[in-house]
């Protein structure tokens, strides 16, 4: 069962509600969607005389088993990134390069997908390398450059996390922490992730189904951390003549299945940067809520990524585009009404 609050009204119905549970031996998660509602996730049963708080708004039984994330009980929720709203209907473009290498690299790389319309920078300081010999990312002096980008140009920073061991580090400097395609099965990392406050960007695996995917979601709400970006960049499937597939069939489903924020990939999504532009507005025209595009000043000379990585100039038409079809989509749906 999955219980609704309104969070101003909440006085003691938290606690009601935990004393029944622990009588009927059930066990209670409070999930709280930063917009003055909370939800009590219930294993178990629990006395219906529990259930008359005024503060409670809806009482649910969840089909799906992926409950937290399935739009059954909520229609939307929006995650805020430093001072960036994801799913509030204008599409959140998140770029930057791949891989953190210096600060002046990154610096430079931040100040030009900001002007070019970005409002999130990405990096890795962890990178998760096919080759064990590729370079492996800066470590935490990575993430200390991270910080220092987004004190010299304003923007909130998200970066990939790899281990349970690296997550406190990485939320000491990070707005919000990358699970990468290789480690959405990580189900360590996925309730330590789940078990901070931090935003989280989920991207989908490779080979992993939606249902997996929302279910990889779910162990980070049901730790408690209800914001969750659910990220497509692509699948494998039998057609080898590009990097990954990706997958917008994912989107407008998505949107039928969760109420969480679905941003598109379309660098890792093609591997091609002639492909990125096209790819990039599909999502958006999808329904994607905003946009992660490996980019920076000299595409040619990035360390890492670098067949995919765009310059900032075609960022910038990427973003107006995103921008002019978004305004569009709302406009047609007004009309709808
Ligand atoms: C990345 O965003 O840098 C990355 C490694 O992506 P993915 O996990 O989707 O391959
Ligand atoms: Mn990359």
């Amino acid at each position: 069962m999955i219980i609704s609050i309104d969070k101003s009204a909440s006085n003691g119905v938290i606690e009601a509600l935990g004393a029944a549970s622990s009588r009927s031996g059930a066990s209670i998660r409070i999930i709280d969607w930063n917009d003055g509602s909370l939800s009590v996730n219930v294993l178990g049963q629990i006395e219906p005389d529990a259930l008359s708080h005024p503060a409670i708004t809806a009482i649910h039984q969840p089909i799906k088993p992926y409950r937290l994330a399935s739009k059954e009980h909520r229609e939307k929720t929006v995650v805020r990134v430093g001072n960036v709203e994801i799913g509030n209907g204008t599409p959140v473009i998140m770029a930057g390069p791949c891989v953190v290498a210096d600060i002046e690299q990154l610096v430079n790389a931040a100040e030009a997908v900001k002007a070019a319309g970005a409002s999130i920078l990405r990096g890795g300081a962890f990178k998760p390398r096919t080759s064990p010999y590729s370079f492996q990312g800066l470590g935490e002096e990575g993430l200390q450059i991270l910080a220092g980008a987004r004190a010299a140009t304003g923007l909130p920073v998200v970066t990939e996390v790899m281990e349970p061991d690296q997550v406190e580090i990485t939320c000491e400097y990070a707005d919000m922490v990358q699970v990468g395609a290789r480690n959405m099965a990580n189900f360590p990392l996925l309730r330590k992730v789940g078990k901070t406050r931090k935003p989280v960007l989920l991207k989908r695996g490779f080979s992993a189904t939606i249902e997996e995917w929302l279910m990889s979601a779910e162990y980070i709400l049901s730790e408690g951390n209800s914001q969750v970006v659910l990220c497509e960049r692509g699948i494998r499937t039998f057609d080898n003549s590009m990097r990954f597939n990706l997958d917008l069939n994912a989107v407008p489903f998505l949107k039928e299945l969760t109420h969480l924020p679905i941003v598109v990939d379309p660098s890792h999504g093609t591997g091609k940067r002639s492909l990125v532009g096209a790819m990039a507005l599909a999502g958006i025209a999808a329904g994607a809520d905003g946009l992660m595009v490996e980019s920076e000043p000299n595409p040619d000379s990035a360390m890492c990524d670098a067949s995919q990585t765009i310059d900032p100039v075609e960022l910038a038409a990427i973003a107006r585009k995103a921008l002019a079809i978004s305004e569009l989509l709302k406009v047609e749906e007004a009309i709808a009404v």
